[in-house]
């Protein structure tokens, strides 16, 4: 027996994990390309423009500035003072620096969150279609998914009725995304205070509130749920500067949450990973407190590009969505394919139909069921015009195949 295959001896908790569909299909797609194929990468959700100009000269003059020891656990003052500020006047979150802990990303944010409120056996709704990684983290910490589901014809909003009837005695947190990663989906201000609503009767239950897309949204107003004060010592805000800043390799996100929930967050990162890299958090302050120009000029593009994708969606047939408003995704309906052939391969679920139009196309997508939703694809439209046009021609032409 050869120890170092033998998956048995490693953990139970790591056996049980599965692996992130965003970050596989990546992969996937970029060992076709190293093969040669043209393949048009869809599948990650990640901003193709360069972090704005100010952003890097702030991290080089932390360099050559000699900004190079640990940072606090939670992050230099001067950062989550900044974050502090921001959410006060933009969010109206009112918190202070100590409310504030910055991580190596919105992803170790929540997991941080998740870790500190979830004891085995606590149930933890989430709004689904979900971000892939709620559901595993959640698993890490012991705690038991529970998926509501968002009816398409809401934009795959859950209602405030839905929580109230799936809220019971075990339920310890809540977590959603908006705008929404898969669905692109926002909260309006008025179905954020009916869920607070029901929580407000609930007074053990948390909410992660992850708004890691706040600014690609096309709506005029961004509400926050930890703005309402019934509810907002129950409230962990998770946010970063991933999206909005195009920083997704620097690895800087951050929560806001009461101080002893901080407090705690605080305690286990510095058991794990400690402050996140010094050069990135001075280029998040020059983010959070720089010209937001840049940042619009993206959140613009990518309303062009939702536009751009959603017209050449209506040109194929079996392809059901709503507008998306926010975020750079679309995430339309296709099992219209479902049980069709094109005499080689059958398609029987959204994986299968991602798996063709990869191999038969080289565009890479990401399947519904990945995100709770097994009637779904996810396109992510943070890529050049060109490329999406390509795509979604490549897309039609394999989907014509399908009879
Ligand atoms: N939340 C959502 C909904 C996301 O889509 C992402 C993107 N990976 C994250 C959190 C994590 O972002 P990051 O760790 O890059 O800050
Ligand atoms: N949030 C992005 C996505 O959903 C990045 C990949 C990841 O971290 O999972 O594709």
């Amino acid at each position: 027996m050869s120890l170092t295959k033998d998956l048995t001896l490693l953990s139970d908790r790591i056996n049980a994990l599965s692996e992130s569909q965003t970050l596989a299909m990546s992969k996937k797609s970029r060992e076709l390309a190293a093969k040669g194929h043209q393949v048009i990468n869809l599948s990650i959700g990640e901003p193709d423009f360069q972090t704005p100009q100010h952003i890097k000269d702030a991290a080089k003059k932390a360099i050559d500035e000699g900004f190079s020891f640990y940072t606090p656990v939670s992050g230099i003052l001067e950062l989550r003072q900044a974050i502090a500020d921001k959410l006060r006047k933009e969010n109206n979150i009112d918190w202070k620096a100590d409310n504030i802990v910055v991580s190596t990303g919105a992803k170790q944010s929540l997991a941080n969150a998740l870790m500190c409120l979830v004891n085995p056996g606590d149930e933890v709704i989430i709004f689904s279609p979900y971000w892939v990684s709620y559901s595993e983290m959640v698993k890490l910490a012991e705690g038991e998914t529970v998926l509501l589901e968002g009816p398409f014809e809401n934009d795959f909003k859950v209602t405030a009725d839905q929580l109230e009837k799936a809220i019971t005695p075990r339920t310890k947190v809540v977590m959603y995304s908006s705008p929404s990663n898969p669905t692109g989906s926002v909260f309006t201000e008025k179905e954020l205070r009916e869920i607070a609503e029901v929580l407000a009767k609930h007074e053990n239950i948390f909410v992660i509130a992850d708004e890691i897309y706040e600014y690609i949204n096309y709506e005029p107003n961004y509400f926050s749920l930890g703005s309402i004060p019934s509810i907002k010592e129950r409230v962990i805000t998770i946010n970063g500067m991933s999206k909005g800043f195009a920083m997704t390799g620097w690895r800087v996100g951050y929560m806001a949450a009461a101080k002893w929930i901080a407090d705690a967050c605080d305690k286990l990162q510095g058991q794990i990973t400690s402050g996140t890299c010094s050069i990135s958090q001075k280029a998040a302050v020059a983010a959070v407190k720089g010209d937001m120009k840049p940042t619009q000029d993206m959140a613009k593009a990518y309303l062009r590009r939702r536009d751009l994708v959603l017209g050449l969606l209506k040109e194929i047939p079996g392809i059901r969505t709503f507008t998306p408003k926010g975020a750079f995704y679309v995430f339309p309906e296709v099992n219209d394919y479902f049980g069709k052939t094109d005499g080689e391969t059958t398609i029987h679920t959204a994986d299968d139909l991602c798996m063709y139009i990869l191999n038969k196309v080289y565009v890479s997508l990401v399947t519904g069921e990945a995100f709770g939703a097994p009637n779904c694809i996810r396109i992510s439209y943070a890529a050049s015009d060109e490329n999406l046009t390509e795509a979604l021609r490549r897309m039609k032409d394999a989907l014509a195949q399908l009879h």
